[in-house]
Parts: C-alpha cells; sequence; structure tokens
C-alpha cells in the first residue's frame, strides 16, 4: 500500500548528481524499507527545485545488482592476458573477445541489427553481464579481502617504491571519504599519484583560475544571476546538465537579465537566449579574443580596475589586437556582426557574468578558453560585485569538494601546493610522517605511466569507472588490464571492476552520512537514509581499515571527526564544523557560520594571487588536434542527457531514468544523415582513428552541419571508444569535445 506523508520518516539530504547540489527531503517507508519519494528543499541556493534526476533517480541504491560482499579474483587469466582486437584497438569494435569481456563496441541487445531497422529487444540496461563475470570471482570475508588488498598493494609499493602506487578516487564520495584516501595514498604509500574525475572535466578551468585569480572555485554562485545585467553562458548545456541553475539563469532573463548563450550545439538554452552565437567546435580563443578586441576598440573597458587589479593587459591587447572580428569570423563561423553585437551588449552591462561549462574545459586549449573568459571578465571589471564573475558550472555534486579535500595531485587540501617546502612540513607535522615533495601524475597520465616498464603496478580505485568515462578507452583498457593489481570499491560490477584482482562492496549516498560541497561553494549534509546491502560498508570507513593494515595509527568514529581535522588544515573552510552546517549548509568562506552564510561574491577588494591582482594571460587560438578529413569527416562532440549521469553505474538502474532514455543515440545534422542514407532510428557504425561503436541514429536541428554528438552513458555503444586521449597541456584534461569519426550504415564495411 502507498503510505500518506505523515506515515513516512522525512531525511533531509542533498541530491547526488550535479554540482548544482539541491537540497531535497526522502521521505522513507520504514515498514517496505523503500523510498516513497523525494521532494526538493528549502535551500538558499536550490530553493525547493529538484530536477528529473533529484526526484526520480533514487532507486538504483536498491537494484538487486548492488555488490554485497567482498570479492576475489579467482582466476588469473582473466580478464588479464591476451589483449582481443578491439582492445588493442584497431578501429574494429562491436566484438566480445576470445576471454568473454564485454566490450564497448558490443551492443547488449540495445536495440536493432543490420536490417532490423525498428526491431531489437533491448537488454535492461546494458550493464555488465553478471552471470558472465561473476564466476572469475569469490566471495571472501572482508578480513580476508582487506589483508590481501594492504598485502599486495605493500609488496608492490616495497619492491617498486612509491612511483609504482597510485589512486582514483571519486567525486561521488564526500569530502570526509575524498580527504581520507588522498592521505592514504599520501602518507600510506609516500606518493602524491592520487586524482579523479575532475581531470576529465574542469582541471582546465581551475588551472586558469589558480593562475588568474589565485582559487579553483567559483567568484559567485548560480543564483548571483538574478543580480546580472548580462550573462554568457558558454561551452554548456545546463537544461540537461545542471537543470536548476539552468532555471534560475532563464528567470533572469524574464526579469531583464541578458541572455548571451555561445555554444555549437542549438541546446534549448538557445531559444531562452537574447542573442545565440552557434559557433564552430574549438573555435573559443578566437571568439573571445575577438570580443575582447571590440570591447577595447569600442572603450567598454574598465581602466579604473584594469590598472588598480589586474596586471598584464597590455600584453593581452596586443594579442586581442590581432582578432578583428573579420578575421575571428572566418575561424568561428560566426558572422562579424554578431561578435560586435556580443561585445557590445557585454560591454555595456553594469553587471555581467560568466557561466561556463565543459565545452570550455574539455578541449586541447581548455585552459586558453577560460584563461580567454577570465580576461574577459576582469578587462570590463565584471568580478568582485553582486551580478559579476566567474563560475565553472561543476560535474558531479562533490567534484568541488573532492577537489578541495586534496584529491588532486600537485595540491594538499585547499589547493596547498605539494612542492611548496612550507606547506609540505606543516602537512608533514599534521599527519605525523614525511611526504613527498613530487608532484604526482595525473588520472591521464597514470593510463600512460601504467603501459611503461617501471611505471605504476598497483592501483587503488575508489568510485570512478575509467574503463567508460575515460577517452580512448581501448587504450585505457589494454594499460590497466595490464596492473599487477588492481582494486576497486564500488557499488555495483562496473566495467573497471569486471577487470579488479579485488572489488570491496561500498554504500550509496543514501547509506551514509557525509559532507558535499557544491558548485557555489556550498558545504551540505549528506544524512544517512537507509541501511547498507549486505556487508557493505561506507567508504570512509574501508580506506581506514587499508590504513591500518599499511600500518597507519588511524582511529576515525565519524564523518564529522575527518570533517574537523581536515577543516584545520583548509583556510577557505575555516569556522565551518561538522555541527554548524545547518539543514541548508554553507558557502565558504564563512566568518560566521553561526549567523551567515557564507560568501556569495568573491574578490571584491583583492585576488587570492600572491599580488592581489588577477593575472590577465593572454592566448592565441589553436586548432583541434585531430581535424576531420575525407576518411573520418565529421566531427564528434560528447557529452550528458538530463536522465543520465556520467558511466549510467546509478542512472541506468534508475527505472524512470532508463525508461524516459534506454538507448545509445548519435545525434546528427539532417543533412549528414541523409548524405549517408540514414533514417531516423536507424542503426549505424560511428568509427573512429580509435574504435567504432554501433547506436541509433537521431535527426537533430541541434547539431551543426558536420557535427555529431554522442552522449557517454552508454556502455554498449561507449563513446570514449571513439574519442582522442590528446591532453591540455596545463590542466591536462582530454580533448572529449573534437575529435574525427564517420558515421555509416552498418552494411559498410
Ligand atoms: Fe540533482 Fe542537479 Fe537535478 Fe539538482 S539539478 S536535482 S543537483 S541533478
Amino acid at each position: 500500500p502507498i503510505r500518506p506523508r505523515e506515515e513516512l520518516d522525512a531525511v533531509d539530504s542533498v541530491c547526488p548528481y550535479c554540482g548544482v547540489g539541491c537540497a531535497l527531503t526522502y521521505y522513507v517507508d520504514r515498514e517496505r524499507g523503500a523510498i516513497s519519494f523525494a521532494e526538493g528543499r528549502d535551500q538558499p541556493g536550490s530553493q525547493s527545485r529538484l530536477c528529473v534526476k533529484g526526484r526520480y533517480g533514487w532507486d538504483y541504491s536498491a537494484s538487486p545488482q548492488r555488490l554485497t560482499v567482498p570479492l576475489i579474483r579467482v582466476d588469473s587469466a582473466y580478464p588479464k592476458g591476451p589483449l582481443s582486437a578491439d582492445v588493442r584497438g584497431d578501429g574494429h569494435g562491436g566484438t566480445r573477445n576470445d576471454r568473454g569481456r564485454v566490450n564497448g563496441g558490443e551492443r547488449s541487445g540495445g536495440g536493432r541489427k543490420p536490417g532490423d531497422k525498428r526491431g531489437g529487444k533491448r537488454k535492461p540496461g546494458g550493464l555488465v553481464d553478471y552471470d558472465e563475470v561473476m564466476p572469475h570471482f569469490r566471495e571472501a570475508t572482508w578480513d580476508e579481502a582487506l589483508d590481501l588488498v594492504a598485502s599486495r598493494l605493500g609488496e608492490i609499493h616495497a619492491l617498486r617504491g612509491s612511483e609504482a602506487i597510485a589512486g582514483f578516487g571519486s567525486a561521488k564520495c564526500s569530502n570526509e571519504e575524498a580527504y581520507l584516501f588522498q592521505k592514504l595514498i599520501r602518507t600510506g604509500f609516500g606518493t602524491n599519484n592520487v586524482d579523479h574525475c575532475t581531470r576529465l572535466c574542469h582541471a582546465s578551468s581551475v588551472a586558469a583560475l589558480f593562475e588568474g585569480v589565485g582559487s579553483g572555485a567559483v567568484s559567485t554562485t548560480y543564483g548571483d544571476v538574478a543580480n546580472a545585467d548580462c550573462v554568457i553562458i558558454t561551452g554548456s548545456n545546463p537544461t540537461a546538465n545542471h537543470p536548476v541553475a539552468s532555471s534560475f539563469f532563464k528567470q533572469a532573463r524574464r526579469r531583464g537579465t541578458k541572455v548571451i548563450y555561445v555554444d555549437p550545439r542549438a541546446s534549448t538554452v538557445a531559444e531562452h537566449a537574447d542573442i545565440f552565437v552557434q559557433l564552430k567546435p574549438g573555435t573559443d580563443v578566437a571568439f573571445y579574443n575577438s570580443v575582447m578586441h571590440e570591447v577595447i576598440r569600442l572603450g567598454l573597458i574598465d581602466r579604473d580596475f584594469i590598472a588598480n587589479r589586474t596586471s598584464n593587459y597590455d600584453e593581452l591587447a596586443r594579442t586581442v589586437a590581432d582578432y578583428p572580428p573579420e578575421r575571428a569570423a572566418q575561424i568561428t563561423g560566426v558572422d562579424a556582426d554578431t561578435i560586435r553585437e556580443v561585445a557590445r551588449t557585454w560591454g555595456e552591462a553594469g553587471s555581467a557574468v560568466v557561466y561556463w561549462g565543459m565545452g570550455i574545459s574539455q578541449h586541447t586549449t581548455g585552459t586558453d578558453n577560460a584563461r580567454c573568459l577570465i580576461a574577459l571578465c576582469s578587462i570590463t571589471g565584471n568580478v568582485g560585485r553582486p551580478g559579476t564573475g566567474l563560475h565553472p558550472l561543476r560535474g558531479q555534486n562533490n567534484v568541488q569538494g573532492a577537489s578541495d579535500a586534496g584529491l588532486i595531485p600537485m595540491f594538499y587540501p585547499d589547493y596547498q601546493g605539494v612542492d611548496r617546502d612550507a606547506t609540505q612540513r606543516r602537512f608533514e607535522q599534521a599527519w605525523g610522517t614525511p611526504l613527498n615533495p613530487n608532484r604526482g601524475l595525473t588520472v591521464t597520465e597514470i593510463i600512460g605511466s601504467v603501459l611503461k616498464p617501471d611505471g605504476v603496478r598497483g592501483m587503488y580505485m575508489l568510485g570512478e569507472n575509467p574503463f567508460l568515462s575515460d577517452p580512448n578507452i581501448n587504450k585505457v583498457r589494454k594499460a590497466l588490464s595490464s596492473l599487477d593489481f588492481l582494486v576497486v570499491q564500488d557499488i555495483f560490477l562496473t566495467e573497471t571492476a569486471e577487470f579488479a584482482d579485488v572489488i570491496l562492496p561500498a554504500t550509496s549516498y543514501l547509506e551514509k552520512d557525509g559532507t558535499y560541497t557544491n558548485t557555489d561553494r556550498r558545504v551540505q549534509l549528506g544524512r544517512k537514509v537507509m541501511d547498507a546491502p549486505g556487508q557493505a560498508r561506507p567508504d570512509w570507513q574501508i580506506v581506514q581499515d587499508i590504513a591500518r593494515r599499511v600500518g597507519l595509527d588511524w582511529d576515525y568514529g565519524a564523518p564529522g571527526e575527518v570533517f574537523d581535522e581536515m577543516v584545520a588544515l583548509m583556510p577557505s573552510y575555516r569556522n565551518l564544523r561538522y555541527d554548524n552546517l545547518g539543514l541548508s549548509g554553507k558557502l565558504y568562506p564563512n566568518d560566521d557560520p553561526e549567523h551567515s552564510d557564507g560568501t556569495i561574491v568573491m574578490f571584491d577588494e583583492k585576488f587570492n594571487t600572491d599580488d592581489g591582482l588577477a593575472h590577465l594571460v593572454p592566448a592565441q587560438w589553436l586548432p583541434p588536434k585531430e581535424l576531420p578529413d575525407a576518411e573520418y569527416p565529421l566531427v564528434l562532440n560528447t557529452g550528458r542527457l538530463l536522465e543520465h549521469w556520467h558511466t549510467g553505474s546509478m542512472t541506468r538502474r534508475s527505472f524512470a531514468l532508463d525508461a524516459i532514455s534506454p538507448v545509445a543515440e548519435v545525434y546528427m545534422h539532417p543533412k549528414d544523415a541523409a548524405d549517408r542514407g540514414l533514417a531516423h532510428g536507424e542503426m549505424v557504425r560511428a568509427r573512429s582513428r580509435r574504435g567504432a561503436i554501433e547506436l541509433q541514429v537521431r535527426i537533430s536541428h541541434r547539431e551543426q552541419l558536420g557535427n555529431c554528438f554522442i552522449p557517454f552513458h552508454f556502455r554498449e555503444a561507449a563513446a570514449n571508444l571513439l574519442t582522442i586521449d590528446e591532453i591540455d597541456p596545463y590542466g591536462k584534461i582530454p580533448e572529449f569535445k573534437f575529435c574525427a569519426i564517420q558515421v555509416e550504415p552498418l552494411g559498410v564495411r
């Protein structure tokens, strides 16, 4: 029976999906042991709003596919050993290798077969085949599994040194779990080889922000758009990826804020924009340099701000002088008058703010793209006042917090450089052990290192799924399946866990307490809603048990103890305590959490750089690394859908979300499809130099001619079999937003 609300337990928590971090309440039927429904909760940021993922995307935690007991591999040859043609990356995906491992190109019945234009029985979820994989593991006790993890990682550490160990943490975990994980890798194994998925989303934005304004966090909130005369939303599809933030953007426009939307795709935000700029992908630097060129030519700069609050303006001005609108028009495909209109609209606004997404950051020029946005805001005095500022819309619900907590190879918590003597001494004193002064390897560098004889040999993977999320996954699979030892800690048998030596069953966010920091710098409490299934345990407890087994003297009794230790080492989080976050959380920095929600607008007097100035860093436009040609004539852009989340391990097990969006599709311009004789819904093969996948065509007027979009959630048509692993030299982020592909009917070889 459906019980009335009064008979249900109400538990206040936060949404586990995007960086907006909406506050919500779960209503739990304790007799059924299940959540009945979720509702938005009032909090200054999200104001009781939820999107479809927050409202309906929680039932995955009750999936019968949850991992409930530790598992140890019994067949050391599986899935290691000789790799199939597909995994070698010879461009012929869609096969199952000789060891029975499911590869990305294989369709799990996800749709239609050649010649079967509308049929095909879909295997639910397109997920890892448990029946196939489970016989290669046996159940173990926690003690046995943890002993094995500690001894194998310890052996590799002893035999091959600190640099042979690496850890991938997760932005899905709480701040406390991120903090403990990086502390374990740094103090237990003596290496800074610890990173997480920020390397795949906004690492380049953080690099540019850190260099430009001395902080990797946003300078204002998404709600501050209400105070802006003008907003640029760029490289982002917030309606799909940050839906509640998007609702604030639309609301602001209704109240008079001018919305400029700059993106290669005509997402629904374009329908709510005053000016929509559909530039060619990979041309952001040329576009923003040209906008700055015009702002300067029209005299719309803020001379006082430039003189008193910035450095290096002259060099910036010289660089952008080479980008008159006529030249930029040839590079970007945007007509010169539109560039002039954007410059005038932005420059004449009394207050203007920019929100950006991964269309800016996920390029080999991602840091340069973000540098241009920082410069545009700075030369027009649009930082440090209400309705102005810089806001990279963070992806995961805790990617801000995981970065803040030090899950980054070059920084201890709060972006304190591992290679700075004074910082190192402070952390050595706090943690009671000598620390490695060398920067560690990033996610993308670790993959390359594994392929070298003296590289990383043992890995601890907490909640990440690089076998689906990383670029050029044939290379990733080849690398990580050759590790001497891989331990995966997760809630499901992910594509990566399939390759593990030991699998540790963790709790979902619904089954534990902890703090999460959203894109606005709001630190919020997530509360336990349900008991964990079987023997699954909170990540922080598992990490602590491994730490103890490698000789660390840890004795944390609850997440609050970890939070308070972490905050003592993080000046930005000063004054926050586990017990003063309250129901709405608090923004950091916060001088008086008992009475204040925290700081909305940063940098009102000075920036966080050593000299207190904004550093303007000019950038020259460079083309993407792999341009289309006769064999691969289309540009591939990858990203997310409203209903799904990253590698789909959660949302594809959520009934409502998977029912709305069950099938992998390639979005194509009508003419591109027609030129290839493709009909809407037809199965096709998309291939690049690195691999191939089979999926359905969606005819989409939102794509530009010559451009395609494929979401990366679908294992059975893994977009990252196609993507290129070229990286930005500063942020080390891959170029997920641009590579060359071909799309053809399935009959073509
Ligand atoms: Fe969750 Fe983001 Fe949707 Fe809010 S906007 S409900 S945080 S997915």
